[in-house]
Formats: C-alpha cells, sequence, structure tokens
C-alpha cells in the first residue's frame, strides 16, 4: 500500500491551490481549514472551486484529505452562546467537507471551564448528536494535550463521548502524536501501548487519521508545541517505530510541524519518508 503521507496546507487563492502546494512537499493526503482558524466564519465556494478541487485532487493522485475546525469552536463549553456557535460553525464545516469531496471534518473536543469532566463530554455528545452528519463525511474527535479543563487527553476520554453519540458510525478519531505524548502516552519508546490503549476502547477501526508532529515539551507536560519530526521529544526512534507499527502505518498521516526558514514541510515530509520501512 501507497504510504500516506502530507501536510496541513493552505487554501489561500482557492481550494485547488491546495493541491498544488502539497504536491510541491511531496504530499499525497492533506489537511485544509475550511475558513480562518481563528475565526467563525467559513468561506463561500462556488461550484467550480469544488469540481476545480476534486479534479486537481485527482490529477495528482492525492486521496485523503481533511479539514481541521475552527480554534475557536468549544462543544464542552457550559455557556449557551458559545456552544450553538460552535455547533453552527462545524456543521458549516460539514457541509464544506461534502462540497469539496473532503473525507473527514477534524476538531478539538473542548474544553469543560470548571463545570466538570462530565458535564463537558454530555455537552459534546449531545452537539454531535445535535449535527446533520453527511453520510459521505465522517466527523473526527481529536486528542488533546489535556491542559487545563480540555477533554481527550486519554483515549478513555474519547471514547464515553464516542459511547454518548446515537450513530457513532460517523464519528471517529483523530490521533496527534505531539498531543498524546505531551499527555503522557510515551511515543519516545511505548508506541505499543497507545495501541493497547485504543484497542481497549473505542477500537482501531475508529482510528481514521494521524497528526505527524514532534513534541518540543516533554512526555506528561500537557504543553502543546509541535516541533519537526525527530528533533522534540519524541525523536526519530520513536517516530520510525510509530509510522511503521503494523496497526497504524496503513494510516492517512498529516503533518503540522512548524514552518521556519531553514525547515519547512519539504523537510518533515523526507524525514518521514527516510524513516519509512
Ligand atoms: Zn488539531
Ligand atoms: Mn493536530
Ligand atoms: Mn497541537
Amino acid at each position: 500500500m501507497t504510504f500516506k503521507i502530507g501536510a496541513h496546507v493552505s487554501i489561500s487563492g482557492g481550494p485547488k491551490k491546495a493541491v498544488q502546494r502539497q504536491k510541491q512537499i511531496g504530499g499525497n493526503v492533506g489537511q485544509i481549514f475550511a475558513g480562518s482558524p481563528r475565526g467563525w466564519k467559513v468561506s463561500t465556494y462556488d461550484e467550480k472551486d469544488f469540481e476545480d478541487f476534486k479534479t486537481a485532487r485527482n490529477e495528482e493522485n492525492q486521496t485523503t484529505y481533511v479539514i481541521h475546525s475552527t480554534y475557536l469552536a468549544n462543544l464542552a463549553t457550559p455557556k449557551d452562546g458559545l456552544w450553538a456557535k460552535s455547533k453552527k460553525c462545524i456543521q458549516n464545516e460539514l457541509y464544506a467537507a461534502r462540497d469539496l469531496g473532503v473525507d473527514y471534518v477534524v476538531f478539538h473536543p473542548g474544553a469543560h471551564t470548571g463545570s466538570g469532566l462530565e458535564n463537558g463530554i454530555k455537552r459534546i455528545a449531545q452537539a454531535i448528536n445535535d449535527l446533520d452528519i453527511p453520510k459521505e463525511v465522517m466527523l473526527l474527535l481529536e486528542n488533546t494535550a489535556g491542559k487545563g479543563t480540555t477533554i481527550g487527553k486519554s483515549m478513555e476520554e474519547l471514547h464515553s463521548i464516542i459511547e454518548l453519540v446515537d450513530d457513532d458510525s460517523r464519528v471517529g478519531v483523530c490521533i496527534d502524536t505531539c498531543h498524546a505524548h505531551a499527555s503522557g502516552y510515551d511515543l519516545a519508546n511505548k508506541t505499543d501501548e497507545l495501541v493497547q490503549e485504543i484497542e481497549n476502547t473505542f477500537g482501531l477501526d475508529k482510528l481514521k487519521v494521524i497528526h505527524l508532529n514532534d513534541s518540543k515539551d516533554p512526555m506528561g507536560s500537557e504543553k502543546d508545541n509541535h516541533e519537526h519530526i525527530g528533533e522534540g521529544n519524541i525523536g526519530e526512534e520513536g517516530f520510525k517505530a510509530f509510522i511503521n507499527h503494523p496497526k497504524l502505518k496503513d494510516l492517512p498521516m498529516i503533518l503540522e510541524t512548524p514552518v521556519s526558514d531553514d525547515k519547512g514541510y519539504a523537510w518533515n515530509v523526507k524525514k518521514i519518508k527516510s524513516l519509512r520501512k
């Protein structure tokens, strides 16, 4: 099976530009924002934009694509206004995904901000139950680094959300390696323990996408600081074990590594490919 590797790319200038950017860095899968990551507005496109994006993807054989939700959304919040706004935004992102032929929308489960873990989990599940998830699209919960009152730092927490969803066939999981390491899973040495925990909770068939990021901060730090592949606390050996793991190796893997002057996505794609067996 072809190694599915790519990066988060910009859609500035229109969605089909994302395909060109992906090609330039050597990726064959990818992720985009549907609007501004720090705003609520989902960009509006017309029929031609949708078709151009699909055609470009087909031509370049770029298979899996993901829309990353805005960072402002919080489905765990006890505040009704913010909750409604977050639902509406994710709903628009789901429709954008359907129209663009994008397979998944991934979002951070959110923070309960003092209302309690159990309430937060119920709130997220209720929001998902209220959403109209198009049949062509799956909604993915991303694990978090675990800072403050954020929910989703363990496979157990993600599982308890999924368990409360009415139709869980439309819901899956995206694992971010930086977040997992920061939340306490030792990906420098023990990829198997994370895989085992997934198997014991929501199950591997719910795991659809990987975010590949090294972590600037140590295991258990709960800090969300991405680092270039091999240069952080997960390290080359950690990534070698992760990307070649028999139960993970065929999943689409998407980089969200920093972009600095000397190292961008192309460098990280190359690095990952050099670690692939
Ligand atoms: Zn994310
Ligand atoms: Mn991520
Ligand atoms: Mn992050």
